[in-house]
Formats: C-alpha cells, sequence, structure tokens
C-alpha cells in the first residue's frame, strides 16, 4: 500500500475550540466522515490549546478539557474506521504561564517588549520554545496516539514586519540585528534570507523528531498558503517548502474578491511546478462562511464554497472540508460537502496520476516578490501576474505558472519580474536562442538579485529595448484634473485582432520609457477629460513605445497586465491575449466557441485527453458572495487530442467523435457548474 501522503486523497477536519470536549459528539462527526467519504482526518491536538492531558503542564489545556483525552478518543475513532489521522498543532504563540515561566523563549521588538497577540504571546522560532518545548510535544502525541502525521496551522513565526531582537537571535544571526524593516539596508536584506532559513530549521527539526519518533513515514507538514505575496509576508519560501513536503496541506480557504475563482486553479498549478504532478495538495475549504466579511459559526452559501473547490480540483488540488468548532445552530453547512466529495470519489481516477499540457508558461519569482515587490508586492509583482492569469483564461489559453525557464513552452510570459538574477537572465537569452518565444513587460530584468537597479534592463540586448531612466506614472485621476486619460495608437496592425474599427486603445496606466527602433503601440500623452470642450487630443502621436516586437520577443512597456488585475477592462485583456497568441504562432492546443468565461485546464493521462471546464460567468454582474449557479453553453471544443469518444463525468453520458490532423471538435451543451471531458 502507498504511503498515507500519497493516498489520503479526501479529508476531513472539525477545527475544535475550547468549549467542544464538553460537547463533541463523536458518533455524529463519525457518520459525517463516512457521509462525506473522507479518508483522512485532521485532529486538533496541541500547541496553543491542548486537547489530551499533557505531562507538560504548561501546555494550556482547552478550557473545557478536564482529564478527557478528547484528541485520542477522536484520532482513536478515525484509525478504527482506517482513516489517515494528522494531528493537528498550532505552534505560534503561548499563554500567559509559558511566558512567565519562559520569557526568553518569545519574540521580542526593538525596545525590548515581548510581541503579543491579544492575551498570547508570540513564540521565537529560533529560540528553545520551537528546539526544545515543542519537540517533546511532538513526541508525546506520536506516543500516546501514533498519528500518520502531524500538521501545523501557524508554525512559521513573526512575519517579516516584525524583527525579532531576543537572545537567541542576537546569537543567531551573527551580527548586529537590523533596525527596522528597511529594504535599502542590505542588513535587512540578509535578514530577510536567513529568516526563510531559520523556518526551513523548524520543517527540517520537526521531521527529524516525528519521523524518530514515528517513524519514516510520521512526516511532519506545516501548513501553507496560495499566494505568493502572502507566504513572503510570513517568510515561506515555497521552492524550498516544496522540495520537503511529501505532501502539502493548502490552508487557502476561501475565494478573494479581487483574485476570483481562478486563483485557486492557479495555485494548484504553481504548487505543482514545484512539487511535481504526482504529490497532493488537500486545501483546506472553509465550510463556514470565510471571505469579508467572515462568519466563523454560519454557513458559506453552497454555489461559493463548491466553485472555490472545483476550480481547485482543476488545478490538482484534494479536497478538504473545515468547520469551526463541532456544534452549529446553522446547521447548511453541513450538506455541502457530501454531493462534491461522492462526485470526487466516483472520478477520483480522472483526477490525479496526471500531467498537464499548455504551450505557455507565465514565469513568476518569490526572489522578484521580495527585493522588487519590497512593501508593495501586491501592486508591484501579483497585480500584473493576475492580470495575466486573468487574461489567459479570459481567452481560454491554458498555460502553466512556471518558476523555471523551461524549454517545453513555447512562449513564456514574464510578468514584471522586476528581480531576474544573471541565471536567470541567460536562462532565458538561451531560451529565445533555441527557439522560444517571450512576452516581457514592465521592469523585467531591471533589477539584479538583491533588488539593486541595473543601468538598463539585463534582457534589453534580446528584446531590442533599452530603459530611458525613467516611466510615466498614470497621474492624478479625479474629475478636474484626469492625468490617466491616456490612450495607445495602433501602429502595427499584427496584434489588432478584434480592433478592426479602432486606432486607439484606452490605456490610463504606467509606462517605461524605453528606447527601441520601432513600436507597434506607441503612446499618447494625457489630455482633460473635463470640460468636454478640451477632450481632444493635443499630441496625437508619439513615437514613445508601448509594444515592441521583436522576431520571437515582445515587450509591453505599458502595465495594461496590472490594469487588467484592477479593472478588467476587455480591450486590456485582449491586447495581452493578443500579444501571446501572436507569440504562440498557432502552438495554442485548444479552442473554444461559445460566450462565457470559463477556465480550460488540459491534462494527459496515459492515452487519454482531460479537459476541465469551469464555468466562472456565474452570478453576472452581482458582486459578492455567489448565490445561485447561471449555467452556460452551449460551447463548441476543439482539442488537441487522439481518440474516438467523449465521456462527460458531470452531466454524464458519452458521444463518438472524429479525431482529425490531431484535434477533436466535441460540443458541449450546458456548463452548470464545471464539465470534466475525457477523451479517449
Ligand atoms: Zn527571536
Amino acid at each position: 500500500m502507498k504511503p498515507w501522503y500519497q493516498r489520503t486523497l479526501r479529508w476531513a477536519q472539525t477545527n475544535l475550540t475550547e468549549k467542544d470536549p464538553a460537547r463533541y459528539d463523536a458518533d455524529w462527526w463519525r457518520d459525517h466522515w463516512r457521509r462525506t467519504k473522507v479518508q483522512g482526518v485532521i485532529v486538533n491536538a496541541g500547541g496553543i490549546v491542548a486537547y489530551y492531558p499533557s505531562k507538560f503542564e504548561l501546555q494550556h489545556r482547552a478550557e473545557f478539557l478536564g482529564d478527557r483525552d478528547l484528541y485520542g478518543e477522536i484520532a482513536a475513532a478515525a484509525q478504527e474506521d482506517g482513516l489517515t489521522v494528522l494531528a493537528r498543532m498550532d505552534s505560534n504563540r503561548a499563554h500567559q504561564a509559558l511566558y512567565d515561566a519562559h520569557p526568553d523563549w518569545f519574540a521580542i521588538d526593538a525596545d525590548g517588549n515581548p510581541y503579543r497577540a491579544g492575551k498570547l504571546y508570540v513564540a521565537c522560532v529560533t529560540g528553545p520554545y520551537y528546539k526544545d518545548f515543542l519537540t517533546g510535544i511532538l513526541e508525546e502525541i506520536i506516543e500516546r496516539s501514533s498519528p500518520d502525521g502531524l500538521t501545523d496551522n501557524s508554525w512559521s513565526g513573526l512575519g517579516r514586519d516584525s524583527v525579532c531582537y531576543c537572545p537567541n537571535c542576537r546569537d543567531s544571526f551573527g551580527q548586529d540585528l537590523p533596525r527596522s524593516p528597511d529594504w535599502a539596508d542590505p542588513v535587512y536584506r540578509q535578514w530577510i534570507r536567513w529568516s526563510y532559513d531559520r523556518r526551513l530549521a523548524v520543517w527540517d527539526l520537526n521531521n527529524e523528531v516525528t519521523r524518530r519518533a514515528g517513524g519514516p513515514d510520521c512526516l511532519w507538514i506545516g501548513m501553507n498558503g496560495g499566494e505568493v505575496v502572502a507566504q513572503s509576508k510570513r517568510l515561506r519560501d515555497d521552492a524550498e517548502i516544496c522540495k520537503r513536503a511529501s505532501i502539502f496541506m493548502l490552508d487557502s480557504q476561501w475565494r478573494h474578491e479581487e483574485s476570483g475563482f481562478q486563483a485557486n486553479a492557479d495555485s494548484g498549478k504553481r504548487l505543482h511546478g514545484l512539487l511535481g504532478w504526482d504529490t497532493l495538495i488537500p486545501e483546506s475549504t472553509a465550510m463556514y462562511d470565510a471571505g469579508v466579511p467572515t462568519f466563523r459559526l454560519g454557513s458559506k452559501p453552497e454555489p461559493e464554497a463548491r466553485m472555490w473547490a472545483l476550480e481547485g480540483w482543476a488545478g490538482g488540488i484534494q479536497p478538504w472540508w473545515h468547520h469551526i468548532g463541532s456544534v452549529h445552530e446553522d446547521r447548511r453547512q453541513y450538506a455541502t460537502a457530501e454531493p462534491l466529495f461522492a462526485w470526487h470519489e466516483a472520478n477520483e481516477a480522472f483526477l490525479v496520476n496526471r500531467e498537464p499540457v499548455a504551450t505557455v508558461g507565465l514565469l513568476w519569482s518569490q526572489r522578484s516578490v521580495d527585493f522588487h515587490g519590497k512593501d508593495d508586492a501586491e501592486t508591484v509583482s501579483q497585480l500584473p501576474y493576475r492580470g495575466w492569469v486573468d487574461a489567459l483564461v479570459r481567452a481560454r489559453i491554458p498555460y502553466l505558472p512556471t518558476h523555471e525557464v523551461d524549454s517545453r513552452f513555447a512562449v513564456i510570459v514574464v510578468p514584471n519580474v522586476g528581480v531576474l538574477t544573471d541565471e536567470q537572465v541567460a536562462a532565458l537569452t538561451a531560451y529565445v536562442e533555441g527557439g522560444g518565444r517571450l512576452v516581457v513587460t514592465g521592469e523585467s530584468s531591471l533589477y539584479d538579485e538583491w533588488g539593486d537597479r541595473r543601468d538598463d534592463f539585463a534582457l534589453g540586448g534580446l528584446l531590442g529595448v533599452r530603459h530611458q531612466g525613467k516611466s510615466l506614472e498614470a497621474g492624478r485621476v479625479d474629475w478636474e484634473t484626469y492625468d490617466a486619460h491616456t490612450y495607445l495608437r495602433i501602429e502595427d496592425r499584427s496584434l489588432a485582432d478584434g480592433f478592426g474599427d479602432t486606432d486607439v486603445l484606452p490605456f490610463g496606466g504606467q509606462l517605461e520609457v524605453v528606447e527601441a527602433s520601432g513600436a507597434a503601440l506607441t503612446y499618447i500623452p494625457p489630455f482633460p477629460i473635463y470640460p468636454p470642450e478640451k477632450s481632444w487630443m493635443a499630441e496625437p502621436r508619439t513615437d514613445v513605445p508601448a509594444v515592441v516586437l521583436g522576431e520571437r520577443t515582445a515587450y509591453l512597456a505599458a502595465d495594461v497586465d496590472r490594469l487588467y488585475a484592477r479593472y478588467h477592462h476587455p480591450d486590456h485583456g485582449r491586447l495581452m491575449a493578443n500579444l501571446v497568441r501572436w507569440a504562440a504562432a498557432g502552438e495554442i492546443p485548444l479552442h473554444v466557441d461559445g460566450a462565457g468565461v470559463l477556465d480550460c485546464q488540459i491534462y494527459r493521462q496515459g492515452d487519454a485527453t482531460i479537459l476541465h471546464l469551469v464555468n466562472l460567468d456565474q452570478g453576472g454582474a452581482w458582486r459578492g458572495r455567489l448565490e445561485e449557479f447561471t449555467p452556460a453553453g452551449p460551447f463548441a471544443v476543439r482539442v488537441q487530442a487522439t481518440g474516438s469518444r467523449a465521456r462527460f463525468l458531470v452531466s454524464g453520458g458519452e458521444v463518438e467523435v472524429k479525431e482529425q490532423d490531431g484535434w477533436i471538435t466535441v460540443g458541449v451543451d450546458r456548463i452548470t457548474d464545471h464539465e470534466v471531458v475525457v477523451l479517449s
């Protein structure tokens, strides 16, 4: 039998509150495990709050625990049912008594005061709390209950905004600690890298301990988020963590308004890019009403929870239901998982053991998020990336996030990755010389590995552009002074598909000023929007490049990617899609006709092709949580594949299809939430 971390596809978590030892209904939850077809459970064990009578007096016992071993009882029931058991820790904070006994175990600010979170104290990752105390607790839990592994909700200590000045950090850092977060200070930059390493040391030590105490498969797996900017703020190095993780416990529980459901498929693909596609990525999915605002005891509307889960599955993520507390007066949340998990069980053979198909790679770099994005990484790094995600989804162009320059892609998009190391620049150059094609935007390659600005783009020669040392900001936006009232002029019609009846496109963003020998689009400077009598172009044509095309490269000086993430102006999305189609020169393995926003993913599994189509055109123009489904269709789907049959895993049924020149066309009449088509 495969080890637990390779075979446990569906997970359950009833996240116990301190009240639960007095009211947990073991039979009901055991039935719920069966109803929802889960194969593993995550059970609160210790850390901030212990749910078993620990020999460590200073580990705070749940208020209503008494001498009960609630953790042990739940773990034993799950083991009896043949389920994988993960003991859940939450290690980053502790109560007053532990602080009083060991104040030197806790993080200290520049003034010598402990960092506090409410009434709790934040433990320092370099100190004996992690090295000695917590490791003892891990051993105790393993001895008492033999869980398959352990996981930790919040394992990485303070984020990068909070420098710790405790004696252990002073010793370990080996030089004076940075006085404050300051990206211009080389010591702070070194502290950033050192801080990542300290978290990895916690990961390694915990695994050493749990494997020694519980055997080689008794892994300790910290939970991690799905967005790289958030991971950076918490000093978690995605690439290094993924090297260590035999399973990735993804704590990314709900849709955020600004990034949409599609962010979940993107997270799955991005992480699989690091982990490989055989490693499982279960994702904690809130059945409670998570979001803005959050209601821990409320029920998330079922369509909202369902869409988040389905996008995750389309990106290679596995389901994991999550409730806060064991007793709820809003019982609607119990109905969400059952049909979803039943479908997952029935179709699991098609949802794992497969490889993605895409010809477009979207480059991302945590180093650039850190040393280019700095304190404004959402705007600098994340929005341009997200703009491409959205534009590619909208254009139904399958893509994969990539951390490396991978020659299997026909096109690599580099979305304002300001920091590119000399090695990355060399790899991108070799990629283009080997026939690959690049779409590069904004400040990409303008900074070295520590975020110091270079004299010019390191990719400038390859792209045929020279940076002129300045950028034109979008400017002020109000009705009287509307400095963002700028346009782009289409000079070269090779990017003008869908723009047949216009010579200009709206812009309104930031532009890097570059010199080039020609431009496919040029910049039109701002002019008033008010009063209307003044709304005419004082300077209708400039030679300021906005898009520069080379033989196999495109450079986008105008930040339409960032703008598209913010505003979804159709012209910006179309221009980006046109750039990728121009670069791909026909090498896109999918074409879909029919109205709607569909997120499309293609996988190969042996000779079969598996196509996920997720209907994102939900709720129309209505913001907020998803309340009901809006079916879309019909669609005509053309996909590069072989085979003679199409099987529909959601609507059911099967049709014969004809393959012609390596392409199959199949009709999909109606997609309510999603459809999965298997061609074989
Ligand atoms: Zn410290």
